[in-house]
């Protein structure tokens, strides 16, 4: 059953809606809510999200720790260029359309703001190479936003969980932002991202040693 709060967002209410909380109550209880990217600013933040799409974390860190030390705003990067920037990334997938995007984010960002990273969803889905996930990263952990982005590991473990059935990203963020509880909001995308990259991985979770497997409908036999 749903009906709504004062506040105007939906609640589902029922044994379901304990079984979610439950779920993230023991999310939260195992999981530290941080982003496994290394960033020292918010400007480096973005340039790293934006990095890592189709990439690990590990290999955008690799590459950003070598990158930052020797440029780390918007002006510094735009004097490297695209082909000052080339050989820091090379080693990341997509690398000639993402040093095209850093390099033309720094550019807005210097014509536009300030050099400063704005906080508003449209200012920043209008750089380039940003879209609503990256966004959403950037609105969560830099400004302290309840957004939820949704990756292929949140997708992932969302739809085993049952918390949706959901098949693409937009929607899954709709079905999650409904559903979970308002203490766990701020921090839902690294419970869920986190579980999804290191137990409940695509090809073998490890539903043994998982902290939620007793609510979980997709739980795999021992
Ligand atoms: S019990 Fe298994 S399938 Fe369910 S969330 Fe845990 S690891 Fe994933």
């Amino acid at each position: 059953m749903t009906t709504v709060r004062s506040s105007g967002r939906p609640v589902v209410r029922s044994s379901e809606a304990a079984r979610v909380a439950a779920i993230y109550d023991a999310l939260a209880a195992a999981i530290e809510p941080k982003s496994d990217l290394a960033y020292g600013s918010t400007f480096e933040l973005l340039v790293a999200v934006v990095l890592s799409a189709q990439a690990t974390d590990a290999s955008v860190n690799l590459a950003t720790a070598k990158l930052f030390p020797l440029a780390n705003t918007p002006l510094a990067l735009l004097a490297l260029g695209e082909d000052g920037l080339a050989p820091y990334i090379r080693t990341i997938g997509l690398w000639r359309m993402k040093a095209r995007n850093v390099i033309g984010l720094c550019r807005l960002l210097i014509e536009r703001h300030g050099g400063e990273v704005p906080a508003e969803r449209a200012a920043l889905e209008a750089l380039p190479g940003v879209g609503r996930k990256t966004a959403n990263v950037v609105l969560n952990i830099a400004f302290g936003q309840p957004t939820i982005a949704v990756d292929t590991h949140v997708e992932r473990v969302a739809n085993r969980l049952g918390f949706c059935t959901t098949t693409t990203p937009e929607a899954t963020e709709a079905a999650l932002l409904r559903l979970t509880p308002t203490q766990h909001l701020m921090h839902a995308h690294h419970y869920l991202i986190l579980h999804g990259r290191y137990t409940c991985t695509a090809r073998a979770p490890r539903c043994a040693g998982c902290p939620v497997a007793q609510w979980c409908p997709s739980q795999a036999a021992s």
